[in-house]
C-alpha cells in the first residue's frame, strides 16, 4: 500500500498520509509549488518567521485554506523554539499566529485539539512534522521536532497528552512528514550522545568524524516505545535536502529558505 501521495489543486502541489486519509480529517504537508513568493523562498513559503514578504506568506496561507477548504480563521500557529511544550487548543484560540507572528502560541512546539473546525498548522524545512489522529476519541495532534525535540521526547510526549485526553495508544495514528534523512543529515559526536544506546540503530553511518543520523527512523522507534503500533505509523520516503525541487531545505540553502506547513483539522 502507498503511504504517502502528492495531490494537487491547481498549481498548488500537496503531500497527503494515507493512514491520515478519512472522510472527517483535512491534512497535508506543502510542497513549493503554488505560491507567490520570491527567490531564495520561491514558491510556497508558509513561514513568516523567515524574512519574506508577510504578504506573500499570507497570500500562500490563504491559497492553501483555499485548496483544502478550510477558514483561514480558525488556523492556529504555535511559536516553534525546538522545544518541547504541547498545548491543547480550544475554540477560544482559534487564529492563533495565522496573521502574525506576534500571537502565535508562544513557545508551543506540540499542539493537540479535541474539537472540530480548529486547523493547526506549524512548519518545517528538514525538522519533522509528526501528526496524530485518534479517530475513537476523535482528537487530533501536530508536532515539530528536530534532533533536539527528538531526543527531548517529543513524540511520546505527544502520546502522552493523547492519553491523558483518553486515547490509548494502540488506537493513535502518526505520520512523520517528509525530513531531513539519514542520506543527507551529518551530525557530530554533540548529537549522536544524546541518542540511547538501545536506539543506535538510528545513526546509520560515520565518515571523516561525523555520523549520518536517521532523524524520521528515531522519531518512529521512540512512537513504538511509547505504544504505537507499527501499521499505526506511516514515515515519508522524501528527504527534504535530496528533493529541493520540491522541499525547502534549511541545510542545503545554507539557513536562508522557506518553509512548508503541516495542517490537520477534524471536520464539524
Ligand atoms: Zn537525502
Amino acid at each position: 500500500m502507498r503511504k504517502e501521495e502528492i495531490r494537487s489543486a491547481g498549481a498548488l502541489d500537496y503531500l497527503v498520509f494515507t493512514n491520515l486519509l478519512a472522510p472527517e480529517i483535512v491534512h497535508a504537508f506543502t510542497l513549493r509549488s503554488g505560491g507567490v513568493s520570491f527567490p531564495p523562498y520561491e514558491q510556497l513559503n508558509m513561514g513568516l518567521h523567515v524574512s519574506d514578504r508577510p504578504e506573500a506568506v499570507l497570500e500562500n496561507r490563504r491559497r492553501l485554506a483555499a485548496a483544502l477548504g478550510y477558514e483561514a480563521a480558525a488556523v492556529v500557529v504555535g511559536e516553534q523554539v525546538h522545544g518541547t511544550k504541547i498545548v491543547q487548543v480550544t475554540s477560544a484560540l482559534a487564529g492563533a499566529g495565522h496573521r502574525s507572528l506576534e500571537d502565535a502560541i508562544p513557545t508551543a512546539d506540540g499542539l493537540i485539539c479535541a474539537e472540530p473546525g480548529i486547523v493547526l498548522m506549524a512548519h518545517a524545512a528538514d525538522c519533522t512534522l509528526l501528526y496524530f489522529y485518534d479517530p475513537l476519541e476523535r482528537i487530533i495532534g501536530l508536532a515539530h521536532a528536530g534532533w533536539r525535540g527528538a531526543v527531548a521526547q517529543m513524540g511520546p510526549l505527544m502520546i502522552d497528552a493523547f492519553v491523558r485526553l483518553g486515547s490509548r495508544s494502540e488506537n493513535i495514528r502518526a505520520a512523520l512528514s517528509p525530513s531531513i534523512g539519514p542520506c543527507c543529515y551529518q551530525v557530530g559526536a554533540q548529537v549522536i550522545e544524546k541518542i540511547p544506546a538501545h536506539l543506535q540503530q538510528a545513526v546509520v553511518g560515520r565518515k571523516e568524524g561525523y555520523y549520518y543520523f536517521d532523524l524520521p527512523e528515531f522519531h518512529r522507534l521512540l512512537l513504538l516505545e511509547a505504544g504505537l503500533c507499527a501499521e499505526n505509523i506511516v514515515k515519508s520516503s522524501y528527504c527534504t535536502a535530496c528533493h529541493t525541487d520540491l522541499f525547502y531545505s534549511y541545510r542545503m540553502s545554507g539557513g536562508r529558505t522557506g518553509r512548508m506547513a503541516g495542517i490537520i483539522s477534524m471536520k464539524w
